[in-house]
């Protein structure tokens, strides 16, 4: 077990005091490549129920695909050797060959075979002429105009898309409906995956009000509980789903040691500021280990992460801020990837987009800041966007207006109108 110390004494620049948001993904990347899902930790799946799972080995391609030569096209299969430059072809159609079945005569010289998409191609012919580029000659003839196209056209190569013994699909790959395609195209109609990540989530604050209870003065209801559980069945984790805690160190000890028991990562909302009612922190470092609780970020600059020591196996605890925003904005920054990560998904970077700003950003360096963006095209055909006005950090309908995060990142200062910024699509993202 790698100690959170010795994770961060590995980082350049680290200092939980204030940390910036890059250097917390490093931390929290080398904290997830430590509690990698162990190998014995995958099941058996049939394609079908595979989709978002995460593939548990390399996965090596028993066959060629496609596993004959064939032809791309409806048309006529014939010796590409005949062709030459400046000079039609006048060819006699001696059979037909259609796709699942092999053709089985011979060709002689001057000869073609009439051929379906997907058919095999005999040994000898390597070239299609398409039907529509052909003039039909009588009833047994085709004319092919000069210079109408190569030796080899139109010809699909035996292993183009796949060869037999070549890693088809890397482990950590994540199934996404062309990797289950591409099983499917090898004959495989199981695949190992590794185990889903448990992640279990509970809300915190006397405030709190679960919906369908009856509305009571200075109480919230509880939205956390619905945005962050559903970004993490997006994820496609198992998720363990618990009652809201009060603001009550006994009750949050409990529903922590209860919840690290059952998980492999726990992630609360609320109660991670340095206010009176915030108990978290002190919690995590009895229970465990507290790795930083302040980001500079905006919004999310309270933010736990620690390691609780409760169940038979460690957790990791993500301690989310509880403003609706900023808790959404946290789980998207640094907690998502972090559990990709967990699940055994090496999932590429997200790239950012390009886009102009419509209006000036003031922000000052010191901090990376996540505003709440809308991307369209412009009258001059360029990506642009707008902000969603108000960014305060429990204004949970902007991030229902937007459709990206505009990041400012930490050296940024103010952005003026029309100079570009970079922005995390939502669609990618969640
Ligand atoms: P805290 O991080 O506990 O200081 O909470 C900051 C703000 O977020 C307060 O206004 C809370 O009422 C609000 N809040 C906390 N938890 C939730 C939640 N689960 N759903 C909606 N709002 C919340
Ligand atoms: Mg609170």
């Amino acid at each position: 077990m790698t100690t959170l110390p010795e994770i961060a004494a590995r980082l350049q620049g680290y200092d939980p005091e204030s940390l910036d948001v890059a250097t917390a993904q490093r931390f929290l990347s080398a904290l997830a490549a430590a509690h990698l899902p162990a190998p014995e930790g995958s099941e058996v799946l049939p394609l079908g129920q595979a989709l978002d799972r995460v593939l548990a080995d390399d996965l090596v391609s028993p066959i060629n695909v496609p596993a004959h030569d064939n032809s791309a096209m409806d048309g006529y299969a014939f010796a590409g050797g005949a062709l030459q430059p400046g000079r039609g072809l006048r060819l006699r159609v001696a059979g037909r060959a259609h796709a699942g079945a092999t053709w089985q005569g011979a060709l002689a010289s001057g000869e073609c075979l009439r051929i379906m998409t997907g058919a095999v191609m005999p040994p000898d012919l390597d070239t299609v002429v398409p039907q529509e580029l052909v003039t039909l000659d009588g009833d047994e003839h085709i004319a092919i105009a000069p210079d109408l196209l190569r030796a080899g056209a139109n010809r699909r190569l035996c292993g183009e898309d796949l060869q037999q013994g070549a890693v088809a699909l890397a482990r950590g790959e994540r199934l996404a409906p062309a990797a289950l395609g591409l099983l499917a195209s090898l004959g495989l109609a199981e695949v190992r995956v590794f185990r889903r990540l448990r992640v279990a989530y509970f809300s915190t604050g006397d405030e709190i009000l679960s919906p369908g209870e009856a509305p009571r003065t200075a109480a919230v209801y509880d939205s956390n509980r619905y945005t962050i559980c559903a970004l993490l069945r997006r994820l496609g984790v198992d998720v363990i789903e618990g009652a809201p805690v009060g603001d009550d160190p006994a009750l949050l000890e409990a529903a922590l040691r209860r919840a690290a028991s059952e998980a492999d990562a726990v992630i609360t909302s609320g109660g991670v500021s340095t206010g009176d009612a915030d108990h978290l922190r002190p919690l995590l470092q009895r229970l465990g280990e507290v790795a930083f609780w302040r980001i500079a970020m905006r919004p999310g600059r309270p933010l736990a992460v620690g390691r609780l020591d409760a169940g038979a196996r460690p957790a990791i605890l993500f301690g989310l801020p509880g403003n609706p925003v900023a808790a959404m904005v946290a789980f998207i920054a640094l907690v998502r990837p972090a559990l990709a990560q967990m699940m055994g998904w090496r999932a590429r970077p997200q790239p950012l987009l390009q886009a102009h700003s419509c209006e000036t950003l003031r922000k000052r360096p010191g901090r990376t800041e996540y505003q709440r963006g809308i991307v369209s095209t412009g009258p001059d055909g360029r990506l642009q966007v707008r902000t969603t006005g108000n960014q305060g950090s429990g204004v949970l309908s902007s991030m229902l207006q937007a459709n990206g995060l505009i990041v400012l990142h930490h050296d940024q200062g103010t952005v003026q109108a029309g100079e570009a910024v970079e922005v995390l699509m939502f669609d990618a993202a969640i």
